[in-house]
């Protein structure tokens, strides 16, 4: 099952969840439980086109840890 990555928009809580595709709807954050989660995409932090072309690497970005 492929682990996928998430972070909490209420809390801004980052976590990694093992979900199958149709399971993802479902997925809360454990740290908060809210349910308004964003799903991030590993190695690209802003896709840029419709081919989903990295542009700037997800290392080294701007957002502050909570
Ligand atoms: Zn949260």
């Amino acid at each position: 099952m492929p682990t996928y990555d998430f972070r909490c928009a209420q809390c801004g809580h980052k976590f990694t969840v093992m979900v199958s595709i149709s399971d993802k709807d479902k997925v809360s954050c454990p740290g908060c439980g809210g349910k308004n989660v964003e799903q991030l995409f590993t190695g690209c932090a802003v896709r840029t086109g419709s081919g989903g072309s990295c542009d700037i690497p997800a290392t080294g970005g701007g957002f502050s840890g909570g």
